[in-house]
């Protein structure tokens, strides 16, 4: 084995946002497919588990995605039937575990198995009710992005251009609340004015689980050099995220290196401490033969290969590769 490779079978994996939960509930919107065999190797999507096993990784976070058709009022409804098809996978496999504190991922390492940690995708899911967010702490949610592109009634989203509003006040109590409880405030799909009012709000790490360097990719879910500074400087993690368009403007740009090419650069910015992985896998479709960054998550150790050719160290490629996100999780979940 390549040293590379026993570096990233020696290492704990963690990939930091997929939508395979979806994939596993419904005909899967980008594939076309019927609902996914979660535990069977399939040749389509990026995710299930023979191929997390495969692609080594140890803790992969599942994001409960409330799809717009049930925003604003069946939002809480969405999410625990969501929560209900991620218990369900619980109850079907040992080899495939909850994570809700950072021992588990160590744990799930030891034993060989695979752990599932569960971040909320718009806060809409929690219909404006701190009760609500607490329940579904007590249910094993550990991360929550504020909202996704459309703003709500915590924040605004990425796709409002024009508003410029930052947190609401429930927003802030949002915030607050879940820093008391132990949760990751995401916030990946805010808009760049209610990031800075969340930047301004926490007094935690926070983290954005699936964005790229915009220096490198125009496009509006990538963070400016400026907010890549900000996060770091709270001690927060991005994950890079391999849908084609975060990726470079170009799309036969696309590949494995120009990922690296982000990783690099956020290292150049904020450091090596502040940067991970997240995939985003399973939220984003490839038409045959295009350009991608990976064919799923089973190739995941080309990427330890690639930034070893590159000549970081073992240390600098074992916190892009789970550290980091470890000691974030250490310092916020507990
Ligand atoms: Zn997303």
């Amino acid at each position: 084995m390549s040293k590379a490779r026993e570096l990233h079978q020696g290492a704990v994996v963690i990939d930091g946002h997929c939508d395979t939960i979806l994939s596993v509930m419904t005909r899967d919107s980008w594939f076309g497919l019927s609902a996914r065999d979660f535990f069977q190797r399939n040749e389509q999507g990026h995710i299930d588990l023979p191929r997390l096993k495969e692609g080594g990784v140890t803790c992969q976070v599942m994001a409960l995605y409330i799809e717009p058709q049930y925003k604003p009022a069946a939002s809480a409804r969405r999410c625990l039937e969501m929560l209900d098809a991620f218990y369900n996978l619980l109850d079907q496999s040992e080899e495939f575990v909850m994570a809700t504190k950072t021992q588990h991922i160590l744990d799930a390492k030891a034993d060989g198995k695979v752990a599932g940690l569960l971040s909320i995708e718009g806060g809409e899911a929690i219909e404006g009710s701190l009760s609500v967010l607490r329940n579904f702490y007590r249910l094993g949610v550990r991360a929550m992005g504020l909202t996704w592109n459309q703003r709500n009634d915590l924040a605004d989203g990425v796709g409002e251009k024009s508003a410029k509003s930052g947190l609401t006040d429930l927003g802030v109590s949002v915030v607050k609340e879940m820093e008391k409880l132990g949760m990751l405030v995401d916030v990946s799909h805010l808009s760049e004015s209610s990031f800075w009012g969340v930047n301004e709000v926490a007094e935690r790490p926070y983290i954005a689980s699936h964005s790229n360097a915009r220096a490198l990719a125009s496009h509006r879910r990538n963070l400016t050099d400026k907010q890549i500074e900000a996060l770091a400087s709270k001690g927060g993690v991005i994950g890079v995220v391999f849908c084609p368009p975060f990726v470079d403007d170009d799309r036969q740009n696309v590949t494995l290196s120009r990922i690296c090419d982000h990783i690099d650069h956020i290292r150049k910015v904020a450091g090596i401490d502040h940067v991970g992985l997240g995939s985003d896998f399973d939220g984003f479709g490839v038409s045959p033969g295009s350009p991608q960054v990976m064919k799923d998550v089973s190739e995941m150790p080309k990427l330890t290969e690639e930034l070893f050719r590159r000549g970081y160290t073992e240390e600098e490629i074992k916190k892009v590769l789970g550290g980091n996100w470890l000691r974030v999780y250490r310092e916020v979940l507990g």
